[in-house]
C-alpha cells in the first residue's frame, strides 16, 4: 500500500484541482468561524462538550448497558457487534429475514469502516446510498473523501459526466440543480421498493433510548419511514448520558461541520411505529483498545464533523484518497493508527503539527499532540534507520559549538560547487519538489560579530 505521501502524489498532479480544493475547505472553515462567532458561548459550549464526552468515555460500559435497557423497553431491538465482520453478519441476517434484495442506506461512516457495502454485495444485496454525495461516489466505484462532503474532491462537470455514464442525463449539463433533481428522481425508486433502510447514528440517548440521525438531504428519514425494518448501525462511542446533552452537540456539530446554525433534519428514533422494526448495531471494532490506551483514549470523543478536515493544510492539499483509511484527515491519522500501525504508520507524518486542527474541534480533542504521540510510537516499533542515523549526526553538531561551527563552514562551501545531480535525483525524495536556497556567505555568528557594534 503507498504510503500518504506517494499516494498524495496523483491528487497533487492536477495543480487546478488541487487550488480549487484546498480553497473550497477554506470557504466551509471560514463559514465555520463566522457562524460560530455569533454564538457568544461558543468556546463554553467547547468545554461543555469535551466534559461531557470525557464523564461518558469514563463510564462508557455504564452508559451503553443503560440505553440497552432503555431502548429494549422502547422496543428497539439491540445487537452488540465485536468487530466489523459481526457486524456485517448481523445485519445480513436481519436482511434474509425480511427477504430483501435491496436496501436504501443513507450516510453512515461505520458502514464504510466496516466495508458493508461490498460485503452485502457479495451475499447478492444491491446497497443504495441515498446520500446524494455518497450515491455519486457509489457510480464512480470510490469510497468517500470526506466524512461530510463525500464528493467534495469532484467537481461539477465530473458529476455530469457521471450522470451522464449512469443515470442517461444529457452530456454535458453541468447544472447543480438539474442534477441534483436528476439524482432526486433516480433515487425515488430505490426509497419506495427497499423493505429495509440503514442508517448512521449521530447520538443515542442513555436515559431515553432514543437515537438521532442528522442529515440535511432527509434522505435518512425517507428510507426509515418508507421501510418495514430500520437497521441503525452506531459505534460504541456515539452514546450521551442525558437527552439535554443534545442541546450541547446538536449546536456544535452543524456548526462545526458546514457553518450552518443546525443541521435540515435532526430526527429521533425511540420506539418502532405499529408492524416495523427498528434495529440498532452497537460497534466496537477497536474502539474499546482505544479506550484503553490513555495518551489516546479522546481521540473517541470524535462527533465526526470533519472541521479538522476542512482547516489541515496538509488534507486541503492532499485529498482524502492519500489517507487510505476510511476517516481521513487529522481524525482519521490517529484513529487509524490504533486499528493497525504497520498500515498506517505514515498517517501521523501528514501533518504540520500547526495545532489548527486542536483549535476547530468542537470536542477539544488535542489531536496535533496525539500526532505527535503516534509518531513516537511508530519510530518506537518501526524505527527509520536513515533517519536514526542523520538525527543522531545532527545530535552530535547540536551539542557541539565547534563542530557546528566546522559543519556549517563546510556546506556553505559544499553547497556553491556540489553538482545539482546529488541532490536532484530520484533517490532523494526531499529534493522532488524543492529548491535549495543559495547559500549563505557567512554564518549569522560571522554576520552578529561584524555588525554588533
Ligand atoms: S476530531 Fe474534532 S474536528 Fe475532527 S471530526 Fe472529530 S469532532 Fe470534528
Amino acid at each position: 500500500m503507498l504510503n500518504h505521501a506517494e499516494a498524495s502524489e496523483k491528487f497533487i498532479e492536477d495543480a487546478e484541482r488541487t487550488t480549487w480544493h484546498d480553497e473550497t475547505l477554506w470557504f466551509i472553515r471560514s463559514k465555520r468561524d463566522k457562524v460560530s462567532k455569533l454564538l457568544p458561548e461558543w468556546e463554553a459550549f467547547r468545554e461543555q462538550a469535551s466534559l461531557i464526552k470525557d464523564h461518558t468515555l469514563a463510564n462508557l460500559g455504564q452508559f451503553l448497558e443503560e440505553f440497552e435497557s432503555n431502548a429494549q423497553k422502547n422496543g428497539i431491538k439491540v445487537h452488540w457487534a465485536k468487530d466489523a465482520l459481526e457486524h456485517n453478519e448481523i445485519v445480513h441476517s436481519i436482511i434474509l429475514k425480511h427477504g430483501g434484495k435491496a436496501l436504501v442506506k443513507s450516510k453512515s461512516m461505520l458502514t464504510e469502516e466496516c466495508h458493508l457495502n461490498d460485503y452485502l454485495t457479495k451475499k447478492g444485496v444491491e446497497v443504495v446510498d441515498t446520500d446524494l454525495g455518497e450515491r455519486i461516489v457509489q457510480l464512480r466505484n470510490e469510497v468517500p473523501s470526506h466524512i461530510v462532503l463525500p464528493a467534495i474532491h469532484l467537481k461539477k462537470e465530473d458529476v455530469g459526466e457521471t450522470f451522464h455514464e449512469f443515470l442517461g442525463t444529457p452530456k454535458g449539463n453541468k447544472d447543480p440543480q438539474f442534477l441534483t433533481e436528476a439524482g432526486r428522481q433516480h433515487l425515488r425508486g430505490f426509497f419506495l421498493g427497499a423493505k429495509v433502510a440503514i442508517t448512521g447514528v449521530n447520538f443515542a440517548v442513555a436515559e431515553t433510548g432514543e437515537f438521532v440521525v442528522c442529515t440535511n438531504e432527509g434522505n435518512a428519514d425517507l428510507g426509515a419511514h418508507l421501510a418495514k425494518v430500520h437497521i441503525a448501525c452506531m459505534g460504541i462511542e456515539k452514546i450521551l448520558p442525558r437527552r439535554k446533552d443534545l442541546a450541547v452537540f446538536l449546536r456544535l456539530l452543524a456548526r462545526s461541520a458546514t457553518g450552518q446554525p443546525i443541521t435540515n433534519y435532526n430526527s429521533h428514533f425511540r420506539s418502532p411505529s405499529p408492524g416495523k422494526e427498528i434495529h440498532i448495531i452497537l460497534v466496537d471494532n477497536g474502539r474499546t483498545a482505544q479506550l484503553a490506551r490513555n495518551k489516546f483514549r479522546s481521540s473517541l470523543k470524535c462527533i465526526r464533523c470533519g472541521a479538522c478536515m476542512n482547516t489541515c493544510p496538509i488534507y486541503r492539499r492532499s485529498g482524502g484518497f492519500s489517507y487510505n483509511s476510511t476517516v481521513p484527515g487529522p481524525i482519521g491519522s490517529i484513529l487509524s493508527p490504533g486499528l493497525d500501525l504497520k498500515k498506517h504508520s505514515s498517517l501521523p507524518f501528514a501533518s504540520t503539527l500547526c495545532g489548527s486542527c486542536t483549535d476547530v474541534c468542537p470536542v477539544k480533542i488535542n489531536i496535533h499532540e496525539q500526532l505527535y504521540e503516534w509518531r513516537q510510537e511508530v519510530t518506537k516499533t518501526q524505527g527509520d534507520f536513515a533517519k536514526g542515523l542523520s538525527m543522531k549526526l545532527a545530535n552530535g553538531i547540536f551539542k557541539s559549538p565547534l563542530a557546528y561551527k566546522i559543519s556549517g563552514s563546510l556546506m556553505r562551501n559544499a553547497l556553491k560547487s556540489l553538482p545539482n545531480s546529488l541532490i536532484y535525483h530520484p533517490l532523494n525524495i526531499w529534493g522532488k519538489n524543492r529548491n535549495l536556497p543559495d547559500a549563505p556567505k557567512e554564518s549569522f555568528q560571522q554576520w552578529y560579530q561584524k555588525n554588533r557594534s
